[in-house]
Parts: structure tokens; sequence; C-alpha cells
């Protein structure tokens, strides 16, 4: 059967069923209704945070972040990411400028930030990398220093703690997605995560328009969504300790049988409790990589070149020079993770990773050790 770098989670149908034979009484399908209340509430419970508004998409999210924050200028960004971060922001009119990644956390670094500030710069947009958190202690330093706005795209943060409480709760505003790809899905969807509430109103009547009442009070957009999307929302929260527990067992047992092997893996440097939303390996060469996708194709299974290439070489970017992330992004793979894969097939792809790629030379062991043990959220304040 064929594998790939991911399968969406799917609830009991009955439980899905339940949420949508509501929406079909009340007859009420979308433009806030109870469903996306109730999401947000259980979101904002389950990760201890005081405000979250939920959206259409993690898309829309970062442009309603840069045009809540109203961003100007250049905003420095990572070239190691989704496409979505870097055009987000070119989309708003702004100019991505690339600060070059860490290459051992595979996370903006921030000592290239420093390097790319400049009279322009009025952001930070940076990524917490698979799930790894950035250097957000030092990222907010430097902002304050500066007196810039921070933005994290938390796409693939869901369930990521530091310090006690979701990463979420970093940054100006945090955009996150939930599209059926990511650890916590809607199928599509997003949120919107605003550390000042003054900014959260803002965004909350932007996604709507820009409507309060019955004026419209800023340039707004349609980013609202839906009730059945909601639902599932609702249906996947009930499972998400399950999803997040299995994707812990799976990275181990994808640690225990790479050790040894010539691949390095992303390092967590903040001490966090990791959400496993990837399994990044990065190869020698991109020599032993294609090596390593093509054995992998002969037995059916599909990994992804998360993330290639780098996005320095986006056209409409401009040149940047970003070595490290350029020669990273050609030399690494996400390997397959999701809900429901079996260890057998953790172990005949690892082998199979193992056996092409011969045995350890690289610096960087595949440690995912730095994260520590699931602790309980803090409470609110
Ligand atoms: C998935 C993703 C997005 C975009 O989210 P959508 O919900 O698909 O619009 C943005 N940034 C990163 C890093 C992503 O992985």
């Amino acid at each position: 059967m064929r594998i790939n770098v991911t399968k969406p989670f799917l609830p009991p149908i009955e439980e899905y069923s339940a949420l949508v034979g509501g929406i079909f009484s009340s007859q009420w399908l979308t433009n806030n209704g109870p469903l996306v209340r109730q999401l947000e509430t259980q979101l904002k419970h389950y990760l201890k945070l005081d405000r979250l508004g939920y959206v259409a998409n993690g898309t829309m999210a970062l442009q309603l972040a840069i045009r809540g924050l109203n961003l100007s200028g250049e905003i420095i960004t990572t070239p190691f990411s989704f496409v979505a971060t870097v055009s987000s922001i070119a989309w708003e009119h702004c100019r991505p400028v690339m600060a070059d990644i860490d290459r051992d956390t595979l996370n903006i670094d921030p000592e290239q930030i420093r390097r790319a500030i400049t009279r322009q710069t009025s952001a930070i947009l940076a990524t917490h990398v698979f799930g790894n958190p950035c250097d957000v202690y030092e990222i907010e330093s430097i902002a304050r220093e500066y007196g810039l706005k921070v933005i994290y795209d938390a796409a693939h943060a869901f369930g990521t703690v530091i310090d006690g409480e979701s990463i979420f709760s970093w940054g100006d505003v945090t955009a996150t997605s939930f599209h059926a790809t990511k650890v916590f899905h809607t199928v599509e969807g997003g949120a919107v995560i605003a550390r000042d509430p003054a900014v959260h109103e803002k965004l909350m009547t932007m996604r709507s328009f820009g409507q309060s009442g019955s004026e419209f009070i800023h340039i707004g957009t349609n980013a609202k969504n839906s009730e059945f999307h909601a639902a599932m929302g609702i249906a996947n929260l009930l499972h998400i300790d399950e999803v997040l527990a299995n994707r812990k067992a799976l990275s181990d047992r994808y640690d225990e049988m790479l050790d040894g092997a010539n691949v390095s893996g992303m390092l967590i440097r903040v001490p966090c409790v990791y959400n496993g939303a990837y399994y990044p390996v990065i190869f020698e060469s991109e020599t032993v990589l294609n090596r390593v996708l093509e054995a992998l194709r002969q037995e059916d299974v599909f990994p992804r070149r998360y993330f290639f290439p780098s996005l320095s070489s986006l056209n409409y970017v401009g040149a940047q020079y970003t070595p490290i992330a350029d020669d990273i992004a050609t030399r690494v793979l996400a390997l397959p993770l999701y809900h429901g894969l079996e260890i057998a097939d953790v172990d005949r792809i690892a082998r199979i990773v193992a056996r092409e790629c011969g045995p350890r030379r690289l610096h960087v062991p595949p440690t995912r050790h730095a994260y520590v043990e699931r602790e309980t959220l803090k409470a609110v304040g």
C-alpha cells in the first residue's frame, strides 16, 4: 500500500455526523455561528490562550496579521518554510528580506536577523519550522531593541509547548494553519492569536469585511470559516492528545532505528514539549537524497522534499544571500509520519534510509532528545 509523507486524521464518522446533524437542524451554516464560537472556546481552553480567532486558512491568518499590525516596508523572514510565509508578505505589498537559518535547528538565525535590519524594517516574520520553536527569547529582545513587530508562522506548531505555555502565545501575532495536512486540522482553516486585545478586535472585524455592528470600520476581507469546518475541528480536538502521543512514539522509533545511520536530524534547542509534526532527515548530499528517494519509491513510499527549493529562489523576492538554507534545502527530506502509520512501516522505511546512506559520519546526531516531557500547561493568569 502506498505510503505518503502524511495522511489526514479523520475522526469517527458518527462524531462528525452528529455535529453536522446539528447544523442541518439550526440551518446556521456560516458567519460566526455556534460551532465556530464553540471551537474557538475549546481551542482557547486546550491551548490555555486568552484570545484566538478562527479564520479561513493559514495564509489568510498571515495576511490578516500583516495588515492588522499595519506593516509596511521590509519584513525579515526565513528562506526555509512553506511558500505562504513569504508570498503573504509580498501579497501585502511589503518586501520579504531573508535572514539565513541556523544549520542545526533549521529556524531563522537571530544573528542574521540583526544583520538584515535596516531603517525600512517593520517586522520579523519567523516560522517555527517543523514545529521546532524559534529562539523566541532572542527574537523578542531584538524586536524590543529595534522597535519591530513579531509575527510567528506557527502552521506546524500546534501542540508545541514552551515554559508551560503554548508556543502560540509568543509574538505580537501568531498565525497558524488548520489545513488537512497539519497536526490539528479543520479540513481548511487557521487561526490568529494576538497579544494585544485591541489588535485581536481589529483582526476579528477585518476577518468579516471590516464590519463592526452596522458599520464598516476598517478595510476588511472575507476570512471567515464555516460551521462544517468548525465541526471537523471540534470532532478532531477530541482525539488530539492521542494523535500527539502517537506521533511522539513514531518519531522515537525513527530515532532508534536511524541511530548510527549517516543522517542528521533537526536539533531542538529551545526546551519544549515538541509536537512531532514532522520527521525531517538531512543527508550528506543531494545525490544521497535522490538515492534514498528512488529506493523508497520502489517500495511505494513517498516522502516529501520539505522545503525545496529554498524561498530565496522565488522570482518575486529578488537576490538574497542565504547559503545555509539553500544548501540544507537540497539535502532535507520529511519522512512519512502520521497517525495510523504502523511501527512496522517506520522500521521498513528507516532500514531503507539507513542502508542507502551508510554509517554515521555527519556532525550532528539525529537528536530529538532536547524536548522535555509533555507537562501540564500553566493556567492562564
Ligand atoms: C501550511 C502552511 C501555511 C499555509 O496554511 P494554509 O492553511 O494552507 O493556507 C503557511 N505556512 C506554513 C509554514 C505552512 O506549512
